[in-house]
């Protein structure tokens, strides 16, 4: 017998890990990862009509509007790649984005959701965000306490050497605002899945492999 789908939502505050661990869990169950968060920065460095319309909002660690995103989310859920399940990545982001994701699996006849809350307190989530660095080259995400990390200078992963950066909405103030508009806009979502039976609680504290585990746990004993 083939196994259920796999239709996963990662929800948590930024900077909770949901990027690493919806990487991870997508090469772990073979189904995309789809972060609303790469295909908007993607569309503005494309400079694409998209992006032109998405990158005030996002230089300043605001939503994107609903429908924006909601469009984006839509097209990507229906392509062929994702019969077998998918790992959202920041969406839903709203209640009115859960709202409409709850239409969207409906019309496309899928298996109901697996929504994984990373649980991570908020002194460490501006820790993490204030201190991360990414990589041009191999996309690593890094942090300046991290051995071998410094501001201006190079990729740690000894295969790659490219330069490091700060996303423009890890400054102080776009965290200060990213972390209110998750307070007042996404922390809802908990209780809206909770209410509905689909939340998993689990801890995003520890080592990447550790919690990848725990949540690979959560989803099997639901699929
Ligand atoms: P993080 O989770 O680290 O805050 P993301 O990469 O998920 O960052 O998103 C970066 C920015 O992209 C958000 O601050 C927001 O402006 C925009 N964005 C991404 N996903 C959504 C969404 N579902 N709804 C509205 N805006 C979004
Ligand atoms: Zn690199």
């Amino acid at each position: 017998m083939p196994d259920r789908e796999h239709n996963v939502v990662l929800l948590g505050a930024p900077g909770a890990g949901k990027g690493t661990q919806a990487k991870m869990l997508s090469d772990e169950l073979g189904v995309p990862h789809i972060s609303t968060g790469d295909i908007l920065r993607g569309a503005v460095a494309a400079g694409s009509e998209l992006g032109a319309q998405a990158k005030g909002y996002m230089d300043r660690g605001e939503l994107v509007p609903d429908e924006l995103v909601i469009a984006i989310a839509r097209e990507r859920l229906a392509q062929a790649d994702c019969a077998p399940g998918f790992v959202l990545d920041g969406f839903p982001r709203t209640v009115a984005q859960a709202e409409a994701l709850d239409q969207v699996v409906d019309e496309l006849g899928r298996e109901a959701l697996i929504v994984i809350n990373l649980a991570v307190d908020e002194d460490e989530i501006v820790r993490r965000l204030s201190g991360r660095r990414l990589c041009r080259g191999c996309e690593g995400i890094f942090h300046i306490d991290d051995e071998g990390v410094e501001d201006g200078g190079a990729c740690p992963n000894p295969d790659c050497d490219d330069e490091l950066y700060q996303r423009s909405d890890d400054r102080p103030e776009a965290i200060r605002e990213r972390l209110e508009v998750y307070r007042r806009q996404t922390q809802p979502l908990i209780d809206y899945y909770g209410e509905r039976g689909l939340l998993v609680n689990v801890s995003g504290v520890g080592g990447p492999e550790e919690i990848a585990a725990a949540v690979l746990a959560a989803v099997r004993e639901r699929s």
